[in-house]
């Protein structure tokens, strides 16, 4: 069995006054039985580890560049988001793969950084709409697993985020039939790549458009081990819920 998290992805949302929302959500959730990781901007990460240290709150980047250092303006590495107090990165968000034209092979590298630091990868997959209408959708997402992942993957170091594209931010979640037929072939994937111990403990999440109000539903499906959450991750009182309904 793979264990539970709740990851909130804040993408581009937070200034320090949000980090009360973080102190809302540790004290909502003293003992959790899940896992909860938060993803602030990058200007957040050491404010909010340095407040989450005591509590059941983790804190992780968004990006990480695939070398250690060097010139690569505005750029941060996975060893300076491990040193701010970061447990994990998100990496190939489909916004970093369209904004910043990042290809499976270049999150490969991401994700090889990232595990040389110390961090878990939380690597996002996902088929846009012309590709789901185009019955493409188990392709698409074969082949973004089998690029991006390196071998030393493990059940320790790597997440798995499905986040069909077209219900980011949208208010479209798939059905669960749809969910279901993703997840049991990203866990097929994995265990063919991986074995059984590794890929079959693998935390598999859902992205997209979950809220407090369809969390469950998503949550009871099977290889779903929890959510990758952007909106309803902002607030204490949305993300709480979602918490709970894992
Ligand atoms: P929403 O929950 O806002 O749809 O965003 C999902 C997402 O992209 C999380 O990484």
């Amino acid at each position: 069995m793979a264990r539970k998290l709740a990851a909130g992805n804040w993408k581009m949302n937070g200034t320090r006054g949000a980090l009360q929302e973080l102190s809302a959500l540790a004290q909502a959730h003293p003992d959790p039985s899940v896992d909860i990781l938060i993803c602030p901007p990058a200007t957040l990460i050491h404010p909010a580890a340095a407040l989450m240290a005591d509590s059941s709150v983790q804190i992780g980047g968004q990006d990480c560049h695939a070398q250690v250092s060097g010139a690569h303006t505005g750029d941060i590495s996975a060893e300076m988001l491990a040193d701010a107090g970061a447990s994990s990165v998100i990496l190939g968000h489909s916004e970093r793969r369209e904004d910043h034209g990042e290809s499976s092979d270049a999150v490969n590298a991401k994700i090889r950084a990232a595990h040389a630091a110390g961090l878990v990868a939380i690597v996002c997959v996902g088929e846009s709409l012309s590709q789901r209408d185009a019955a493409n959708t188990l392709d698409i997402i074969g082949g973004q697993l089998a690029t991006s992942l390196p071998d030393a993957c493990t059940a320790a170091n790597t997440v798995i985020a499905y986040e069909p594209i077209w219900a980011i931010g949208t208010g479209k979640v798939p059905t669960t039939e749809q969910i279901d037929e993703v997840h049991d072939f990203i866990r097929t994937h994995m265990i063919r790549r991986f074995g059984e111990a590794e890929g079959g403990a693998m935390p598999l999440l859902y992205g997209g458009s979950v809220k407090p109000d369809n969390a469950a539903e998503i949550f009871a499906t099977d290889n779903v081990d929890g959510a990758l959450v952007g909106g309803a991750s902002l607030k204490a009182a949305d993300f709480s819920p979602i918490i709970k309904a894992l």
